[in-house]
């Protein structure tokens, strides 16, 4: 399908040099600009210049430096134009409030992050009147079912977390467009990965906290859409990002934009990196979920789907079998071996671990949660790079071994054949 891997389009990207000639940008520091005509003024107010025509009017509008890194998630993206948000649930919020008005219906993927749940489940529809089914978007039919005369938005995330199930954008796209409505995807878990704009999304959300900034020290979002949406998301009247005021801090903008350029170094190696546990875990009987084992019910779609260049993603998740046994494994992990971090989030440079069905899924209520096969011994890992690989997959076995989730070790042949 997309074949276009996104670091071209970004190394197409125009570049911006530093007000002195430096080889990285400015930091546009002023939260008001000058206009050098008075007629000027009212154009800016009326929306009929901004920031692509170089027009700037205050800071919690649009700002040269968070234009600056929103045209470089425009071009991984493959669409027209972004912008930038405080965080991803500012990016996720603000693009659904865009498209949907009091009244308004949603269908969304069942295993979606916790905090888009709550809001979808709790929030919208007690301030907003926007009421949404969830679904298991992986059954085709079921959204199809789903969608009714109000139905504005079908939403999903890329790679769901924490299940690790892959969306069918073409086929959801299909689904949204004949009903009159839009796909919005989360591609937090796959960037550059996944295109969901190529492949038929109306818009695409970033949690940039994640991989794209990948170094745990950031809160970041990006919206990705047609210039008219994202000229839309800053309407002086009606825009969400505009008006609710959930905006980028120019000095963060700059921070993310010097990390971009080492985003697909990383992701490969996160891939890389993931694999080789998820074969090797798989190898020795650990009940292990990712999409690179051809066993993974989304295999062959997800091969389909994605760039190459990034394999299968850098996520993956254990069962143990009860939340004791995960809490075990991690605390070992964790305390004995300095193998990662028992921490929520992911994309960081060294593994993150959490039990999702006690964490960054509690906001589910436990029928949905078992509906969407989220069990409570359900370990997700965020694989990170730091260390060799053998060193770490010792530390993981060793961990394996100490719980008692697997019987002796494996000889170095087996290893090797396994990786
Ligand atoms: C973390 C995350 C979010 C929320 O992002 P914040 O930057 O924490 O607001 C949304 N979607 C997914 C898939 C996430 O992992």
């Amino acid at each position: 399908m997309s074949t276009q891997n996104p670091i071209e389009r970004l190394a197409n990207a125009r570049h911006e040099f530093g007000e002195h000639g430096g080889v990285n940008m400015s930091v546009e520091a002023s939260t008001t600009f000058t206009v050098m005509k008075p007629g000027t003024m009212p154009e800016l107010f009326e929306g009929r210049i901004s920031a692509q025509q170089g027009c700037y009017l205050y800071g919690r509008h649009f700002n040269p430096t968070v234009y600056q890194l929103s045209k470089q998630l425009a071009a991984i993206e493959g669409t027209e134009a972004a912008y930038c948000a405080a965080s991803g649930m500012a990016a996720i919020s603000a693009a659904i409030l865009q498209l949907c008005e009091s009244g308004d219906h949603i269908v969304a993927s069942n295993t979606v992050y916790g905090g888009t749940y709550a809001l979808l489940h709790d929030f919208l529809p007690a301030k907003a009147n926007i009421h949404t089914t969830f679904v298991d978007v992986t059954d085709l039919e079921a959204v199809q079912a789903a969608m009714t005369d109000n139905t504005r938005l079908v939403y999903a995330e890329s790679i769901a977390n924490p299940t690790l199930r892959v969306a069918n954008i073409p086929a959801l796209a299909e689904i949204a467009h004949a009903a009159n409505s839009q796909l919005v995807i989360d591609n937090t878990f796959s960037p550059l990965l996944l295109s969901p704009a190529a492949l038929g999304a109306d818009v695409v959300v970033h949690s940039m906290t994640k991989f794209i900034n990948g170094a745990s020290d950031i809160i970041a979002g990006a919206v990705c859409g047609s210039w008219e949406f994202v000229q839309g998301l800053m309407d002086l009247h009606t825009g969400p990002l505009m008006l609710l005021g959930p905006t980028m801090d120019p000095t963060v903008a700059a921070k993310i934009s010097l990390r971009i350029p080492h985003l697909a170094l990383r992701l490969v190696e996160h891939a890389v990196r993931a694999q080789v546990f998820a074969e090797r875990l798989n190898a020795l009987g650990v009940s292990v979920v990712y999409p690179g084992l051809p066993g993974h019910a989304d295999y062959e779609l997800l091969n389909e789907l994605r760039c190459e260049d990034y394999g299968f993603g850098g996520i993956l998740t254990l069962d143990l079998g009860s939340e004791e046994k995960a809490n075990e494994l991690m605390d070992v992990l964790q305390n004995q071996y300095g193998f990662g971090f028992m921490a929520v989030s992911l994309g960081y440079f060294d593994t993150l671990m959490s039990c999702s069905g006690s964490s960054t899924s509690s906001e589910m209520t436990d029928e949905d949660k078992s509906s969407a096969g989220i069990s409570a011994g359900l370990v997700r890992m965020s694989v990170g790079f730091t260390g060799t690989v053998e060193q770490r997959w010792q530390q993981l076995q060793n961990a394996l071994q100490d719980i008692g989730a697997i019987d002796a070790p494996i000889d170095s042949g087996d290893l090797s054949r396994a990786g």
